[in-house]
């Protein structure tokens, strides 16, 4: 039988999908499942390991299903995750020492606090292009092995294993195996991207044992071979790993450096491929590994943006002066402008690249002629600000002017917010026909070592574009509004006394 297809397994923080591509990867088959968000508290939230695993194999089921294909025909398989979000499990036993700590988990905070305070900031940005976040794997493993009976006596004697959610299905995907990929790595804040290898000084600073790390692979290896029980006695190769905004970038084709995508999810994620240099930032952008292949790391700047579909959200459920997020197209539209109003959404402080975190949202520039149509479309052009500032900022930092920027996400389907987006930052806005850019860029991964992709040159003929978006905003206009912009976050910032 003809190996011909690829199945991407894209495990994400709400939702584990999966997708058979076809050699010229189109769609074949796809299924999504959700599992169960556990908020064990305010702040903190975990993932059931057993079901990540679950949702994830029985997508990857149906998906082969769907795509009416047989496991023999699958010529590899591509994986792509949620990032950060950590577990340890026994290595001889295989059960997890606790529930996954999901990457918004905001725990550790107190840990990142302290290593502040106690003046790393500068030792961890410089050797991992991070700052201190709970965000990140490292202050997870730490509370695991002091909190969890045991643990640590255990790490100590080597009989654990961390890995990010890659490095577990790949574990329970191979019957044992304990790789990740780079990209995945570089989250990890123990990760030195510069050297590429985990960080001495880091892992002895902050106490955790070399024997619980996996090893560390270019995104475009074979990691490894299905067991035969999954997949019908098929032994299928894993054939790439990349985290799920490193898949994105690939999978839009940003291959070359300058070139850069972003996702309009609930927040958003901007990522600029900077070729074989790591730019440093000082702007609040991390610096991260975008992937590597064969060995050679290409580097990105990140930037994120707290608040974007999510303020679409907030006038749904919290003003309910909309039905649906799609009617803020129709509603936005019924209007030619704002009147004047601004939206700051600055809901838990403003991040990239103005970071501040006793900022407060605010809706200004509000007369007696405002209406619920010009609220709608002041939250929309919110978005498209953001966005404009943290691209000014990694411009500047990393000196490649954009030309395109493709986009993906739920509420890059708002034809407005996009021709807004274009308009503002006077460039093209591509967005492809396959949303799915996530799962794509886990089968271009697959793809590459497969062979079935000869270069990462390939990768660019593969995308089809669903619209452009040109600027029809002149520059007099567009800088009257970026100003008023500005001046919006400026009475935002600052707002929360902190105590
Ligand atoms: P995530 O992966 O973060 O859950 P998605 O990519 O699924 O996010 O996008 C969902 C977000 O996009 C929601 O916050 C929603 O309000 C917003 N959204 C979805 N469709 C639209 C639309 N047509 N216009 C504006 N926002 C939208």
């Amino acid at each position: 039988m003809m190996k011909q297809y690829i199945l991407a397994l894209d495990q994400g923080t709400s939702s584990s999908r999966a997708v058979v591509f076809d050699s010229t990867y189109h769609i074949k088959g796809f299924a999504q499942q959700e599992f169960t968000q556990i908020y064990a508290n305010d702040s903190w939230v975990e993932h059931d390991p057993e079901e990540i695993w679950e949702s994830q194999y029985h997508a990857a089921l149906r998906a082969i299903r769907y795509a009416n294909i047989c496991p023999e025909e699958i010529l590899s398989i591509g994986i792509t995750n949620q990032r950060e979000t950590t577990l340890i499990w026994d290595r001889h036993t295989g059960k997890p020492i606790y529930n996954a700590i999901v990457w918004m988990c905001r725990r550790t905070s107190d840990y990142c606090t302290q290593l502040k305070e106690a003046g790393y900031t500068e030792f961890f940005r410089q050797k991992t292009g991070l700052i201190i976040d709970s965000y990140f794997s490292a202050t997870k493993i730490m509370w695991l092995l002091d909190n969890i009976p045991g643990a640590r006596i255990k790490a100590e004697k080597g009989e654990l294993m961390f890995g990010t959610v890659d490095s577990w299905l790949l574990y329970r995907l191979t019957g044992g195996l304990h790789k990740t990929d780079y990209t995945n790595a570089s989250r990890t804040m123990l990760f030195n991207i510069y050297s590429g290898n985990y960080d001495q000084e880091i892992l002895d600073l902050l106490h955790i044992p070399a024997s619980l790390l996996p090893e560390v692979l270019p995104s475009n290896s074979i990691f490894g071979y299905t067991q035969p029980t999954l997949f019908h006695g098929c032994s299928i190769p894993i054939g790439g790993i990349a985290g799920d905004q490193h898949a994105a970038l690939l999978g839009h084709g940003c291959i070359s450096s300058g070139m850069a995508k972003n996702t309009y999810g609930t927040g958003c994620f901007l990522l600029m491929n900077t070729g074989k240099t790591p730019i440093p930032s000082q702007k609040g952008l991390l610096t991260t590994i975008a992937f590597n292949l064969d060995g050679t790391s290409y580097y990105a700047l990140e930037g994120s943006i707290f608040n974007a579909g999510s303020t679409i959200q907030w006038l749904r459920d919290e003003l309910k002066i909309l039905d649906s997020s799609a009617e803020s197209e129709a509603l936005a539209a019924s209007v030619p402008d704002t009147d004047g109003v601004y939206i700051v959404p600055a809901f838990s402080g403003l991040g990239a690249p103005y970071w501040d975190m006793y900022a407060r949202g605010l809706i200004i520039g509000i007369t007696r002629n405002t209406n619920r149509a010009h609220i709608v479309r002041a939250a929309l052009e919110s978005i498209a600000y953001q966005v404009y500032a943290v691209l000014q900022a990694m411009q500047t930092e990393s000196g490649c002017t954009l030309s395109t920027l493709e986009v993906d996400g739920g509420a890059s389907a708002n034809n407005l917010l996009m021709q807004f987006q274009a308009n503002i930052l006077n460039k093209r806005i591509v967005r492809p026909k396959n949303l799915e850019a996530t799962a794509l860029g886990a089968a271009f991964l697959a793809g590459l070592s497969s062979g079935l992709l000869k270069s990462v040159e390939d990768i660019s003929s593969h995308s089809e574009i669903d619209a452009v978006f040109l600027s029809k905003m002149n520059e007099l206009s567009r800088q009257k509004l970026l100003s008023n912009w500005e001046k919006a976050v400026s009475r935002s910032t600052k707002w929360i006394i902190p105590t």
